[in-house]
């Protein structure tokens, strides 16, 4: 089975490419073809230079952020250039930005101010600016106006067209902006780079159809596209075949894969067949959305052994009252009926949870309830959030905007009760030896490694860096609040 890049390779080596007088139209033989042109620019530009290309690839945001940035990175790579973390050093920079929250695009704009002055000082210095901030018209025409040294500006649905859109910004001369309003397809077998040679998200969805009434994603993100799960599947045995025992099957709302598909298949079935990979020893998935955790994807987690034994389940309030307006269409009672469901079917899951502080209308005994299902739950960590009002979401013109002396109380009682639960929680493994996926070198102590239990806790333990990417037996020997000392079990 041919990778990508071999694919890549092939083609460009052959006479469609070398003798083409204009770009394919399919897809992703179009890509293939920019990224062949790309490389013949770098080329030059290297000759002329007498030094290698460099790229910096900046993401803000999520998961699904992260892997449009490995596939963006993919491509850089393929093209030539050679990636790079040094923004200073750069010859072509991206930020591929988020704006779920305000001080998201706050941060970006503060950014812009300094690679302006690198471009000052580097004239030739491709810069380009991608992700879900470009997606609002506001923004594009911000920076249309008032940072035209910015060179490429493209958004969420055309992240496939990122070597077309440097070339045409390298042949045209000026600012290329490209902004989708909808993705129109799925574009498959593009170059992807990889952060963790043993781990790899997999996207399984794109866009999301709930449109909490905070939330700017469904307008940024555009509407729900699942891969086509043989798509899936390939890209996690290739993926299985490189080294990678671990994958994050990645999605705005992952329970709800499959349902748009002209033969729908459940999420459930997606794990059963993910699970049939060979090498593949473990399996995590983000996002889930309460309203679509079928039964059937409980059993599936009780019955899949390679499936991690840790769900994130966004429950965002705990007042039904607040739930209603949030537009999440499910109630107290039945987000806990859930959790109460998952947890007799799997014992031993570590649950964790995003929760929204002050939102427009909370009151005090709302905010109680939302303590209450901490209480009941006992989330084994919890990201919280002060209420981000988002201009174009219908809570950013609700009324009772909450004062944020109230919020910045409630936010401290909410921390002080997480952190209880959190560090209970934590503290059941004492003792336990437990299969911890080593996945780095100790920052602070080179002779240890650092690695995750199956469900994510932190461990670090005495050993060599030749363990990263396995997965051994680690006994518990300390309990450091939220993570764990260790000593590696030898094999007898
Ligand atoms: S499920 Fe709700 S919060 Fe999550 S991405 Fe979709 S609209 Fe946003």
């Amino acid at each position: 089975m041919m990778d990508t890049r071999q694919v890549i390779e092939e083609y460009l080596s052959s006479d469609d490419f070398r003798l083409a007088l204009s770009p394919p139209e399919s897809e992703p033989l179009r890509q293939y073809y920019f990224i062949g042109l790309l490389r013949r620019w770098v080329h030059t530009r290297e000759e002329a230079l007498g030094r290698s290309l460099y790229a910096c690839t900046n993401t803000f945001g999520c998961q699904m952020n992260a892997r449009d940035s490995e596939k963006m990175e993919g491509v850089l790579t393929a093209a030539g250039f050679v990636p790079t973390e040094k923004e200073e050093e750069v010859d072509l920079i991206i930020y591929n930005t988020c704006t779920v929250r305000e001080n998201a695009n706050t941060r970006v704009y503060g950014r812009l101010g300094y690679l302006n002055s690198l471009k000052k000082k580097h004239p030739d210095l491709l810069i380009a600016l991608c992700g879900c901030m470009m997606q609002e018209a506001h923004v594009v025409e911000k920076i249309r106006k008032s940072y035209r040294f910015v060179d490429i500006v493209f958004g969420t649905h055309n992240v496939h067209k990122f070597a077309e859109l440097i070339w045409e910004r390298i042949s045209g001369g000026c600012m290329v902006v490209d902004i989708w309003d909808r993705a129109d397809r799925i574009v498959e077998d593009l170059p992807a780079s990889r952060k963790y040679f043993f781990k790899s998200g997999v996207n399984i969805s794109f866009g999301c159809n709930n449109f909490c009434s905070y939330c700017i994603v469904p307008y940024v993100r555009g509407r729900e596209r699942s891969r086509a799960p043989e798509d899936i599947l390939a890209e996690v045995r290739r993926l299985a075949s490189d080294g990678v025992v671990e994958i994050m099957l990645l999605g705005q709302n992952v329970n709800s894969y499959g349902k748009d598909l002209a033969e729908p298949m459940s999420f459930a079935e997606l794990l059963r067949r993910v699970s049939e990979v060979e090498g593949i020893e473990r399996i995590r998935f983000m996002t889930s959305h309460p309203k679509d955790l079928s039964q059937e994807l409980i059993d599936a987690m009780a019955a899949l052994p390679k499936v991690c034994r840790h769900l994130h389940l966004p429950v965002q309030s705990g007042s039904s009252r607040i739930l209603e307006k949030m537009n999440r269409r499910y109630t107290k009672e039945q987000y806990l009926d859930l959790v109460h469901r998952l947890k007799a079917a799997v014992p031993d899951i570590s649950l964790t949870t995003d929760i929204i502080v002050g939102f427009p209308g909370e009151t005090e005994e709302d905010f109680l309830e939302t303590m209450d299902v901490v209480r009941q739950v006992c989330y084994d960590s919890c990201y919280t959030f002060i209420y981000s009002k988002r201009t174009g979401t219908p809570a950013a013109s609700m009324p009772d905007q909450v004062p944020e002396d109230v919020i910045k109380d409630r936010f401290d009682r909410l921390l002080a009760l997480v952190g209880e639960c959190s560090a209970k929680r934590t503290a059941m493994h004492l003792g336990e030896t437990v299969p911890v996926l080593v996945e780095e070198v100790n920052d602070h102590d080179s002779h240890m490694v650092t690695g995750r239990m199956d469900n994510n806790l932190l461990v670090h333990f005495p050993a060599g860096s030749r363990l990263i990417g396995q997965i051994v037996p680690v006994r518990l020997t300390e309990c450091r609040g939220f993570y764990y000392i260790g000593e590696l079990v030898l094999e007898k």
